[in-house]
């Protein structure tokens, strides 16, 4: 054994491209090498840049060398001469080194609610990379085989652009790349990788996720600045197994720890795949009140903030963040007195919304008795529990489409009744409307359809039913099915007008009747048309003396009668789900319920906030359908109002012109009437 104590002389320390001369130098030789801090606080394998860099040993470290084996004076010599030289290093610290990270800040729109300090997760687009899959003993070695061609494939890769990059950008700056050979070459890492697909019966994905994520961590503490930044060139690494990888495009799901997501934006599908159970909040560079990563986080109850222009360009994985949705603010790199104070006012919020299972449940009446039914929209089994906690009167609105966020997989009759029988259990006796799936727009399973130019005004929800006859009667057959074991009803989704309704009822009724041919076990069902286009709303009554009972999406209803595209931040401002025509729109269809004696329930996120709930009981709705965590708070708000004093406010707010109007009207009203029920922050925002 030869021992040496060295020092860091250059003055970027030992970084990714000194790292990497110094492991290309001692894997030269046989012999072991390791090399310690003086003081024993940190010991790394000279052949691993993993381990080198871990040492973060900036300039001035002294280091002991130890090498042992055959050639190991030879081997000490050559490490010397390389740390004499220091590392031959250029002036590239002026070029390379990210500016100190400074706390940086983005506005955007808080969609769902909640503060939370946690640490940056990126999710690049699709985020079809992390999975977790529970793999048997015999297809382990399959898993370590994949993770290996994908590793093969990764090196190539890098071989081709670090050629590339000699050529055109000279060896100085080409040796990034031969750092990222290097962490991929790593034995730690693929050591640590390939264990964690045996012991843990991993899926090779969600072994190099976590793996990769937990070096990641790890490298988010490093104090020093241009040290830490190597992180990101981990990240590369990482992705890019990730990507050779997903050519096989495995369905599995999980997300590694508790995260914050970062993404320029969720696509439904992405969400769908994850489960979200571990993450805590999501940050999107794009999206809208009601795009359907808005929907989600509020119906898992974590925190969501859209339309923040470039956050995820600036994030990465394993920064600091902190996303408060209720000021719809998010701040990188906190500095310690930030930190010190959001943690102050999260504290302040647990105290005061300490999330209760809620005391009451089923329908609420309001003070002059009118009585107003509560539902729950739902679309993961994730956001089930939160039906019955939440004091839900069975499932309003169940999104039947995100059973299909497996990207192109159709499920068979079988795989749907089995699922739409478990949510006839959990409904109860109060039962679930399943809405028929409503593929399209921005919506799941857009790798079930042809791309179009205008998804919006595509081949979505009944339209994709009736051009793809053979999937709605797979659909229709395994929910009447299901029926038998609790109560469902069918909901047609974007009716435009009656004709969509006979010919969606044609269908159900064919099925109907080959089931009973088929002799198989069947329940009645309802078919209910959902009225969210201007031409539903404008045919309402027809349509009302054709089905059984309406679901009034308002979602959409705003999307399309106002032609403000519900997923773009770009024209957030013109999504006023309080403007006059919207209004109107709600009250025709209510009043055209009424007429023909039919149910129509209100699905939309409008039911979801409280100060719009007492507007709508006001335009005359009496059965609500909301994210099941908005629940306790409508149903304090709908027992404090009296009906009548909502439907005069209602009868004005019509009147108005504009959308400011009507928001004014409801701030003015709402405070003066009810001053214990409403706060300024759960009233419509003042408009600068
Ligand atoms: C709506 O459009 O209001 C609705 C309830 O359905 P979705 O948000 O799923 O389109
Ligand atoms: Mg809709």
């Amino acid at each position: 054994m030869v021992e040496l104590t060295v020092t860091v002389t250059n003055s970027l320390g030992l970084h990714a491209r000194a790292a990497a001369q110094l492991v290309r130098t001692a894997n030269r030789f046989q012999s072991s090498v390791r090399l310690e801090r003086i003081d024993g606080s940190a010991r790394a394998d000279a052949k691993s840049i993993l381990s080198v860099l871990m040492l973060a040993a900036s300039r001035g470290t002294a280091l002991r060398a130890v090498a042992e084996g055959d050639d190991e004076q030879e081997a000490i010599a050559a490490l010397s001469s390389v740390f004499e030289d220091g590392f031959k290093e250029v002036s590239e610290r002026k070029h390379q080194v990210a500016a100190e990270p400074r706390e940086m800040k983005w506005t955007g729109l808080g969609v769902s609610e909640g503060l939370v300090l946690g640490r940056v997760l990126k999710l690049h687009n699709g985020t079809r990379h992390v999975y977790r899959a529970h793999i048997e003993d015999a297809d382990s070695e399959r898993e370590l085989k994949r993770f290996r061609a994908a590793a093969r494939l990764a090196r190539r890769q890098l071989l081709a652009i670090k050629a590339r990059a000699e050529e055109q950008l000279g060896k100085d700056h080409a040796y990034i790349f031969d750092a990222h050979l290097l962490f991929l070459e790593d034995q730690k890492l693929s050591n640590e990788i390939e264990n964690y697909i045996t012991r843990e019966h991993s899926n090779a994905e969600w072994a190099v996720k976590v793996v990769g994520d937990r070096l990641l961590s790890v490298y988010a503490e490093i104090k020093d600045d241009y040290l830490r930044e190597r992180g990101s060139d981990i990240e590369d690494v990482i992705q890019r197994v990730l990507v050779a990888l997903s050519g096989e495009r495995p369905q599995y799901r999980n997300l590694s720890e508790d995260a914050v997501i970062v993404a320029e934006d969720l696509l439904p599908s992405a969400v769908a795949e994850l489960d979200l159970q571990h993450a805590r909040a999501i940050a999107t560079d794009a999206g809208g009140w009601t795009s359907h990563t808005a929907i989600i986080a509020r119906g898992l109850g974590i925190s969501a903030i859209v339309g923040l222009g470039d956050l995820y360009q600036h994030a990465r994985t394993g920064d600091e963040i902190v996303v408060d949705s209720f000021k719809g603010e998010v701040v990188l790199h906190p500095s310690s007195a930030t930190i010190e104070k959001y943690r102050a006012e999260a504290a302040r919020l647990a105290e005061t919304r300490a999330t209760e299972p809620a005391k009451e449940y089923g329908s609420v009446r309001t003070q002059d008795g009118m009585e107003i039914i509560l539902r729950a929209n739902v679309e993961f089994p994730a956001e089930f529990e939160g039906v019955r906690r939440f004091g839900a009167q069975g499932i309003g609105l169940y999104r039947s489409e995100f059973l299909l966020a497996r990207p192109g997989v159709m499920l068979s009759e079988e795989e749907q009744y089995k699922a739409y029988s478990e949510v006839a259990k959990l409904a109860g006796a109060n039962g679930a409307f399943v809405r028929l799936f409503d593929l399209g727009g921005d919506k799941v399973g857009d790798s079930l359809i042809e791309s179009e130019r205008n998804p919006a005004l595509g081949l979505r929800a009944i339209r994709f039913g009736l051009t793809h006859e053979s999937v709605m009667r797979t659909q229709v057959r395994a929910i009447m099915r299901a029926a038998a074991k609790g109560r469902l009803d069918i909901v047609l989704p974007m009716i435009a007008d009656v004709g969509d309704v006979s010919r969606a009822q044609k269908i159900i009724s064919e099925e109907r009747s080959k089931l009973e041919r088929e002799q198989k076990e069947r329940g009645s069902v309802r078919i209910g048309a959902m009225i969210e286009v201007p031409s539903a709303v404008l045919t309402a009554e027809k349509i009302a003396r054709t089905v059984e009972f309406f679901q009034l999406g308002t979602n959409d209803l705003v999307q399309y009668l106002l032609a403000v595209d519900r997923s773009n931040d770009k024209v957030a401002d013109w999504f006023r789900s309080l403007h006059p025509a919207v209004l109107q729109s709600i009250a025709r269809t209510l009043g055209a319920a009424r007429e023909a004696n039919i149910p129509a329930i209100v699905c939309g996120e409008m039911a979801s906030t409280p100060a719009y709930s007492v507007l709508l009981v006001g335009l005359g709705a009496t059965d609500l359908s909301m994210t099941p965590s908005s629940i306790p708070r409508v149903r304090r708000v709908l027992a404090g109002i009296d009906s009548r004093d909502a439907s005069s406010i209602a009868a004005q707010c019509l009147q108005c012109e504009t959308a400011d109007e009507v928001e004014d009207l409801v701030r003015e009203q709402f405070k003066s009437r009810w001053p214990d029920l409403f706060t300024p922050r759960s009233l419509p925002a003042r408009r600068s």
